[in-house]
């Protein structure tokens, strides 16, 4: 650690979000004791997203306190941030306070596709992507007879993750998929979870038509007019992320996700970073994950860190390598990848793909406290050669046009 030479430390960095990204920059951040670091989160708890799916099947709520997990030279403000004024470094929060920093770690994560762009859904549809949504969710599948029909829109991860763990229970629940099951998959892994899910007496829909247009209390309509009896909806296709960025008059991709070069940092402000699954790097973002949140959280961290030393900050290189998928309570599977994210025919079943999935739970909340700890030990193996290779593509391309 840096000694501090006096008392109050001098650099104030703000991160706006306590999830996978924000709590493992701040604790990072840690590693100098002339920083005084601030998080800011609407929860006091910290939510373990990636346990909502069971959530919504009658598990706790998946929370962990921040003292576990967060360094106790961090202050957590229990607070929304509702703008950041780049020029005059500060973040106002909901509450009417407003925090200044010399530097600003920007990492409200995601939530679920705007509803109100499909007839009936914001009244009749349940999304999962926050603890809130996901509790409510859970006190309406509560309420509703194990033999009512069940509809899950989406097949990413945690459409067929919900599908599954409610199925698992019992539940006639069917998957509407758009175009294929599952997108991210290798279609010999894809036959896999079909396999699965059939053992499980999902209803799989699938095909160009397999898009719902319409929601109401008690059916799902498809857009070639099909219509399904639907009890409980649960809406887990596309993706969202706050629009505070855009809001604040930053640059952001057509998503909304701030706009940042490789380095994590801002393309209208040196002050200003992203991590996790509002950031676009370069326009290219990374899978919304926690399997990327975390890196890129070290990341800007270490960025702010580089530039208080004068040292040029390094370029985001983060491998993935597979995806785990939860397939009900008791089965996995391990999707395996190349370090560019693109799935291979390769995978993992049985025995030691649960054991990874549900051992993945619990390492995740324990790298975040070890980062508390230990700040700076946090490291990320995996590396993604292809991504500069695309990026200098990219780049051609668009000199070519021009
Ligand atoms: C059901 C489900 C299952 C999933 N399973 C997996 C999985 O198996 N593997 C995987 O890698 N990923 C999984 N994910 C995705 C993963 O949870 C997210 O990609 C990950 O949480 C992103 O981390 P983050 O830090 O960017 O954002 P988050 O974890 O979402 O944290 C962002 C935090 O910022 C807060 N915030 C938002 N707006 C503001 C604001 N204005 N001011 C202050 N704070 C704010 C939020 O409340 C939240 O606490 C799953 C997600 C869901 C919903």
């Amino acid at each position: 650690m840096t000694a501090n030479t006096t008392n109050t430390p001098a650099i104030k960095v703000v991160v706006i979000g306590g999830g996978y990204a924000g709590v493992m920059a701040a604790n990072r951040l840690t590693q100098r004791d002339d920083i005084a670091v601030t998080l800011v989160n609407p929860r006091p708890k910290f939510v373990e997203r990636l346990r909502l799916h069971q959530h919504v099947a009658g598990e706790p709520a998946p929370v962990v306190d921040y003292q576990e997990i967060l360094s106790e030279r961090i202050q957590l403000v229990v607070d929304t941030a509702t703008g950041i004024n780049a020029t005059g470094r500060t973040v106002t929060l909901g509450g009417g306070d407003t925090l200044a920093y010399d530097y600003l770690i920007y990492a409200p994560g995601s939530g679920s596709f705007d509803l109100t762009s499909i007839s009936g859904a914001e009244e009749f549809a349940h999304p999962v992507a926050n603890l809130e949504a996901a509790s409510r969710l859970r006190e309406i599948v509560d309420a509703t007879p194990s033999s009512a029909p069940v509809t899950v829109v989406g097949s990413g991860a945690t459409g067929v993750e919900v599908a599954t763990e409610l199925a698992d229970q019992g539940r006639a629940v069917t998957l509407v998929c758009g175009k294929v099951l599952c997108p991210y998959l290798h279609p010999r892994v894809r036959r896999k979870f079909a396999k699965r899910l059939a053992q499980l007496n999902v209803n799989v829909i699938v095909g160009p038509d397999a898009i719902v247009t319409a929601v109401s209390s008690h059916a799902v309509q498809l857009q070639d007019g099909r219509e399904l009896p639907s009890e409980v909806t649960i809406w887990t296709a596309g993706f969202s992320v706050p629009d505070l960025a855009r809001r604040s008059g930053l640059s952001t991709d057509d998503t909304g996700r701030l706009l940042t070069d490789e380095t994590l940092t801002s393309v209208d402000s040196d002050r200003i970073l992203a991590a996790g699954d509002s950031a676009s790097p370069s326009g290219m973002p990374f899978r919304a994950s926690c399997a990327t949140a975390r890196p890129l959280g070290a990341f800007a961290a270490d960025a702010i860190l580089a530039r208080l030393d004068k040292r040029q900050p390094k370029e985001v290189n983060i491998g993935t390598g597979f995806q785990c998928f939860a397939l009900g309570r008791n089965a996995a599977i391990v999707q395996l990848a190349s370090m560019h994210d693109v799935a291979t025919r390769f995978s993992i079943s049985g025995a030691l793909a649960q054991k990874i999935k549900s051992s993945s739970y619990g390492l995740l909340t324990e790298e975040l406290s070890k980062e508390a700890r230990k700040p700076g030990s946090f490291t990320w193996r995996f590396k993604d050669k292809k991504r500069r290779e695309k990026l200098n593509q990219r780049r051609d391309m668009t000199r070519q046009v021009a």
